[in-house]
């Protein structure tokens, strides 16, 4: 298969250019001002005058919930989500059931996506204090990392922020990268029983981010930084929320060298403890959405290189799920397939550039987790693209959202720009509002640490 993208304005590696895209099979065979075929006839040609093209996005950060928790989402209905909104390699988090704690249930993760997949896929071992031995196995060439996110759902104890004497095992024997939730639960539970005095379980969903506080954020990211500061770790911080935070990392490497990195979320650039009023449970995440100087704070020092990629978190429940009281609506939400529009959003507000966009949604995802020959729009690699027309306006709807949940915090916004066709290795998979492919995307690959 062959396909050559005429004229577009390529957003890569820091500048735009205006240039012609060869595509044979699954690479980017060559990138010029004018390609000249021999035999037109048997190429795909794409007319993409006045449109951008992109890098696919790298969303570091899903939870696609396959296998056991299929009524909120599966592989194959998040996957097509995911493409709709640009994203053509994801990592997927250890909370689906069973939980992903050994290496037979992150192979048949792998099986799984295989059969199901429409974009690139890569699965983190899951670690908690009863699986270190197993954690430890981990490839670091075919597995994207070693997290615990989500894990403390089932346990009380899981998440690891809180057991620092259990981190100074697993980061004395690893060099791979480890991505921690942070959050302080202690203070966490403090918060909550003190609202659950004054109201019962129905404590107003606004009251969230007093509850899972700015405190309890910056004393577990504090903590984990000095740890793996000591232990000279690869540490991955994720969906971090406070400005407070977002000091505490800085900008003196680039974020293939650094050892300390972070991430912040779409959900958390957009939306503000404002919004609680009209959209209550629906953005209840945990880490919670905090304050408008949080919100800035976060782009800003994702400006300054501080924090180094953009990722979804996306964390689709059953509408259900989310209604009733504050204690039981669950927390997360999808976000997949909107979180390139948010940042397109950013960019028309003036906020953000497009190429930074490119350079915290692809370029150091890829470099952060050291993927082989994907993030970049280069001769040679992977042909994972995604063409943007940045001036057709179109508003969310229950109808055009992929979800299998079938709903989305976002419903009703209106976004400037729209996602004309995505490409997973040279396969047009989504093509204007349509999944056009049931080709299945390829297991990331890393490069070799050290
Ligand atoms: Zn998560």
């Amino acid at each position: 298969m062959k396909t050559i993208i005429r004229n577009a304005h390529i957003v890569n590696e820091g500048c735009m250019q205006i240039a012609d895209l060869l595509m044979v099979c699954d690479r980017i065979e060559k990138i010029a001002p004018f390609i000249s075929l021999p035999q037109p006839q048997k190429y795909m040609e794409i007319n993409a005058e006045g449109k951008c093209l992109f890098p696919g996005v790298i969303d570091s950060h899903v939870h696609f919930r396959e296998p056991g928790l299929t009524h909120k989402g599966d592989l194959s209905s998040e996957s097509k989500a995911a493409v709709a909104g640009g994203v053509t390699s994801f990592m997927d988090m250890p909370n689906t059931y069973p939980n992903t704690l050994t290496q037979n249930l992150l192979e048949e993760k792998y099986s799984l996506a295989q059969q199901k997949s429409l974009a690139n896929y890569s699965f983190f071992m899951g670690v908690n204090k009863t699986n270190l031995e197993e954690a430890l196995k981990t490839d670091p060439e075919t597995v994207c990392g070693i997290t615990d996110d989500g894990l403390y759902f089932n346990d009380q104890e899981g998440i690891l922020a809180s057991h620092p004497e259990f981190l100074e095992h697993l980061f004395n024997r690893t060099q791979t990268l480890v991505a921690l939730h942070s959050e302080n639960d202690g203070i966490i539970r403090a918060n909550y029983l003190k609202y659950y005095e004054q109201y019962g379980e129905d404590i107003p969903v606004n009251l969230h981010p007093l509850i899972r506080s700015e405190e309890a954020c910056l004393s577990a990211t504090q903590n984990l930084i000095n740890l793996a500061k000591r232990h000279q770790n690869r540490l991955h911080i994720l969906h971090i929320s406070t400005q407070a935070e977002a000091e505490l990392f800085d900008a003196l490497h680039p974020p293939r060298e650094k050892r300390i990195t972070g991430e912040v979320c779409g959900h958390h650039l957009w939306f503000s403890d404002k919004d609680y009023d009209h959209l209550g449970n629906k953005i209840k995440w945990n880490p919670a959405i905090k304050n408008e100087n949080d919100k800035n704070g976060l782009l800003t020092a994702l400006l300054e290189s501080r924090i180094d990629s953009v990722a979804s978190d996306h964390a689709p429940h059953a509408a259900k799920e989310k209604t009733g009281s504050y204690k039981k609506a669950l927390p997360g939400g999808p976000m997949v397939q909107h979180t390139l529009y948010l940042m397109m959003e950013l960019y028309h507000k003036g906020l953000l550039t497009l190429e930074k966009i490119a350079e915290k949604m692809s370029h150091n995802v890829a470099d952060i987790y050291r993927i082989r020959e994907r993030g970049y729009i280069r001769e040679g690699y992977h042909a994972d693209l995604v063409l943007i027309d940045l001036y057709r306006p179109w508003q969310v709807t229950p109808n055009n959202l992929f979800y299998k949940c079938g709903w989305s915090p976002l419903s009703g916004e209106r976004f400037t720009s729209t996602i004309m066709q995505t490409f997973v290795n040279g396969n047009l998979v989504f093509d204007r509002g349509k999944i056009a492919n049931s080709a299945k995307g390829k297991r990331l690959l890393f490069e070799k640490i050290g």
